[in-house]
């Protein structure tokens, strides 16, 4: 029975939704496309079997197969980042974090983690989160003219509150993170180190950015950003926390595994694997750096004044357009962004003084440099001419026709 049949009312918002990413420009940075040999493993009967454990040791029959597959994913997911030792079974990357957290730390231990509004995560101790809750977070930041990370702060901050784990790694960080200095840190105060990559997993298979392997001590990331996989996480860590990291998935946290999406990681990881995969990497970075250089162009600021990676983050102080305000009228002409907190913004999350704009979506798409310099300008028309209905018409004309040059999913029936 197909879907259209069975369910014709989630078949339609489906399809509306295929379309609207066919015809957009997704410039979410933590968004991408997947390859459809990874929707396949996803829309599997995989989905069916119940599999608490690891391969060798499950607490359920029937599990030869998966045992094969979650095997499969480890080695690669090994091979790949140069670790000893991986878990591929949390949910996504927000329970990874706190199943690392809660492999090592008491409630109101000591932590430190990069402060949301500066481009850390929620799961790096926002006061809402639970891991803000629940631990002593002790937050770094940028410094305030270059918007660099301050690590003379961190390692101040660090040999002042003695933290048991030292964080490194952003959700909106526009530069290369010293994974190294980060790590060194936390040996002279004693901490683990701890980096989520879950932006750059795959700038860093491809070497489009600085590796924290072999030398720190627990890696967590998500697998949907620029590793190009289903949503989904893994945590990596040297051997001798394997077991204590195994242990608080499951059972400590959670019950059984996602199979279909693990099998669907292994794919996204033999993708990864393969030359091409470097060759997209790469172009990343060129076209946020040619999309950023267009901003600029077109009189726009940028923290930091520009990227290293695969983000870029628009500060909209000068143009009287607030964070929310863009992100709805690039919406409405098919441009897709986030509003964004910005270092020592004085305005609030829900409506902040900036906006994330990412290139690992459009790359996978095969847009390169030619079209990033022009969708650059089409973003700062939208922003200067918020109220202008003409202009917004035409922007909505040029995406259309844009996107219709690289076509999405061409052969997919739902
Ligand atoms: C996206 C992200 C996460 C969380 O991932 P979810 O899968 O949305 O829970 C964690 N850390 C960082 C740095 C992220 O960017």
């Amino acid at each position: 029975m197909s879907l259209k049949k069975t369910d014709p009312q989630i078949a339609k918002s489906l399809q509306k939704e295929i379309n609207r990413q066919r015809q957009g420009l997704e410039l979410i940075p933590s968004e991408n496309f997947v390859s459809e040999a990874v929707l396949k493993a996803l829309g599997s009967p995989l989905t069916n079997k119940y599999s608490e454990g690891y391969p060798g040791k499950r607490y359920y029959g029937g599990n030869q197969f998966i045992d094969e597959i979650e095997s499969l994913a480890i080695d690669r997911a090994k091979k790949l980042f140069n670790a000893q030792h991986v878990n591929i079974q949390p949910y996504s990357g927000s329970p990874a974090n706190l199943e690392v957290y809660f492999s090592f730390l008491e409630p109101g231990d000591t932590i430190m983690g990069m402060n949301l509004a500066h481009g850390g995560h929620l799961t790096h101790g926002h006061p809402v989160n639970l891991s803000g809750k629940i631990f002593n977070f002790i937050q770094y930041g940028v410094d305030k003219k270059t918007h660099l990370i301050d690590y003379d702060q961190v390692e101040k901050l660090a040999k002042k509150y003695k933290p048991k784990i030292i964080i490194s790694g952003a959700t909106a960080y526009p530069r290369i993170i010293k994974f190294k200095k980060f790590h060194e840190i936390a040996q002279k105060v004693g901490a683990l180190s701890m980096a989520d990559i879950a932006h750059i997993a795959g700038l860093i298979i491809g070497k489009a950015h600085p590796s924290p392997f072999p030398f720190t001590d627990i890696v967590t990331t998500t697998t949907h950003k620029t590793l190009r996989g289903p949503r989904g996480a893994m945590i990596l860590c040297k051997e001798k926390y394997a077991q204590i990291i195994d242990k608080t998935v499951f059972p400590g946290m959670q019950g059984g595994p996602h199979n279909h999406t693990t099998a669907a990681i292994a794919v996204a990881l033999k993708e990864a694997s393969k030359p091409s995969f470097k060759t997209y990497v790469h172009q990343i970075v060129k076209n946020a750096k040619t999309l950023a250089q267009s901003l600029k162009q077109n009189g726009l600021d940028l923290i930091s004044n520009g990227t290293d990676n695969h983000l870029i983050l628009v500060d909209l102080i000068k143009t009287n357009v607030t964070g929310k305000q863009a992100e709805k009228a690039l919406e409405q002409v098919g441009i897709y962004v986030n509003k964004n907190m910005i270092p020592y913004d004085p305005r609030t999350p829900f409506n902040p003084s900036g906006i994330r704009l990412g290139t690992p979506a459009l790359t996978t798409r095969g847009m390169k440099e030619k079209q990033m310099k022009l969708i650059g300008q089409l973003i700062a028309q939208v922003i200067y001419n918020i109220d202008n209905k003409q202009v917004l018409k035409k922007v909505s004309q040029t995406v259309k026709q844009l996107t219709k040059a690289y076509p999405l999913y061409p052969n997919l029936k739902i």
